[in-house]
């Protein structure tokens, strides 16, 4: 049994305690983890993040009425989405997540009726690993598979996002919706959040994992500091003549030091560097080029922790102790992942020495802090699933969970949609693996990149 099928089934099993009968349907939406392309995204630049095995997942049942009822295993005050009026921001506060989804939905004239439904989280919330994300997707999934009818992948991430800005008053950016919608097993996402763009990055080597350390400190100064970095990166881009630093070379930047002050000169030179790293990326974990990937990880900190300080020393000293373990030890990169000031670090890593790597992490950052650090692993995931329903027997109390095997085919249906929208062209007929593998050169030829020699020889393993 996956660890989706097994939460989806003590999911139902809550749902039948919590109502006195089984979900007709149960669907989940997944976390995820950015692997490389921090503060990139709101530059126009690229990200490279992947679905990862920690979900919201929700069971529901028809009820009688026009309300939308959610109730949430851990005991929060419930949801109650009244259909009857124009859904608007309410109480409880989390609520606005799913409300935010379902006026969406309504919108395009897709009416579940109404509702019981339990959320099962397992995405640690507030974490930097997207529990927001996961709800609304997750919220989505469920209307979708309730009314029988699915929203074109992009429109639906779009909703999501919109849901965020609006209902929950979160100014967030495009990745963590796209990536929950269009995830894919063995697959990163490479996200170019300009054109909204995407392409699969294979990982599909098992011996290789993802191994997410939760810092458990989250220090208050994010949103201001937020909002300055982005002020600052507006200014380094005026200086420079373009209309986003997605535009600006490292050369254009180095010229122009003179005319700005430090502090906007290193953001700046964080976020240049940043997309050339995500790019390189990308491409060294297509060649299965784990010590580049992983180096390339440990730049990406540093730059994040000098240039563009948004780390901390909890996050420094778990990237600290990762890179002690070592190549030898199995780890062939670490970095803090998502905003900064707290959350969580990704490494990758060596499947099977995993073990010893957690523990070591675990214990040399206890001594190093005083704080237990959450750790765990993942391999890429693939993105939301309806995991029973759509016209399957409403199952009996203990009745077998439907395999979470659609889940490929759910992705793969909204890739295809994904290449006509923006292609024009289907991916049906070419094989699964095969999705406009968008070289190097031409994305840097686009983007007006080059890619240093060193690079390109260890990239190609010489
Ligand atoms: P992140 O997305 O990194 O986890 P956010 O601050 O964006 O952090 O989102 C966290 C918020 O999302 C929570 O404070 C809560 O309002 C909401 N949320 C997410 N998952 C759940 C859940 N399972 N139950 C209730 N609220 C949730
Ligand atoms: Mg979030």
């Amino acid at each position: 049994m996956t660890y989706l099928q097994k939460l989806a089934s003590d999911t139902a099993q809550h749902f039948l305690k919590t109502y006195g009968r089984s979900p007709r349907w149960i669907v989940a939406a997944p976390g995820r983890v950015n692997v490389i392309g921090e503060h990139t995204d709101y530059n126009d630049g690229f990200v490279l993040p992947t679905a990862i095995e920690r979900y919201a997942v929700m069971a529901a049942d028809k009820a009688p009425g026009t309300a939308i009822q959610i109730r949430d295993v851990s005991g929060v005050e419930p949801a109650v989405i009244d259909l009857s009026a124009p859904v608007k921001p309410g109480t409880p506060k989390w609520s606005n997540y799913p409300r935010g989804v379902i006026a969406g939905m309504l919108e395009r004239g897709m009416t579940p009726g109404g509702l019981d439904v339990l959320l099962n989280s397992t995405v640690p919330l507030g974490g930097g690993l997207s529990s927001s994300a996961s709800l609304e997707v997750c919220t989505a999934t469920l209307i979708e598979a309730v009314t029988g009818r699915t929203l074109v992948p992009v429109e639906k991430a779009l909703l999501c996002q919109k849901a965020e800005h609006e209902f929950a008053g979160v100014p967030c950016g495009i990745m963590d919706q796209f990536i929950s919608v269009m995830g894919r097993q063995n697959n990163l996402l490479l996200l170019d959040c300009r054109s909204r763009e995407t392409q699969l990055v294979p990982m599909n080597d098992p011996a290789v994992s993802l191994l997410i350390a939760n810092s458990n400190v989250k220090h208050e100064l994010a949103n201001g500091e937020y909002a300055r970095r982005r002020a600052q990166c507006e200014t380094a881009a005026k200086i420079l003549g373009v209309s986003s630093l997605r535009d600006a070379s490292p050369e254009a930047l180095e010229n122009a030091r003179g005319r700005m002050d430090d502090v906007v000169f290193r953001r700046a030179r964080h976020v240049i560097g940043e997309i050339e790293r995500t790019i390189h990326a990308a491409e060294g974990i297509r060649a299965s080029n784990w010590p580049a990937v992983g180096q390339l990880m440990y730049a990406s900190h540093r730059s994040l922790r000098d240039d563009y300080e948004v780390s901390c020393k909890e996050l420094d000293a778990m990237v600290e102790i990762a890179e002690q373990i070592g190549i030898k030890g199995g780890v062939f990169g670490c970095r803090m992942t998502g905003g900064g000031f707290g959350g969580c670090t990704v490494a990758l890593v060596q499947t099977e020495v995993i073990e010893s790597i957690s523990e070591q992490l675990a214990a040399a950052y206890k001594k190093k802090t005083g704080i237990e650090a959450t750790i765990f692993t993942t391999r890429p995931a693939a993105g939301a699933t309806i995991v029973k329903g759509q016209g399957s027997p409403s199952g009996s109390p203990g009745a077998p969970i439907a395999p979470a095997g659609r889940a490929g085919q759910n992705s793969f249906a909204t890739l295809e949609a994904l290449d006509r929208e923006y292609n024009g062209r289907p991916t049906s007929g070419r094989p699964a693996n095969s999705e406009r593998r968008c070289g190097r050169h031409r994305v840097a030829a686009r983007q007006g990149l080059r890619y240093p020699r060193s690079y390109s020889k260890a990239a190609s393993g010489q």
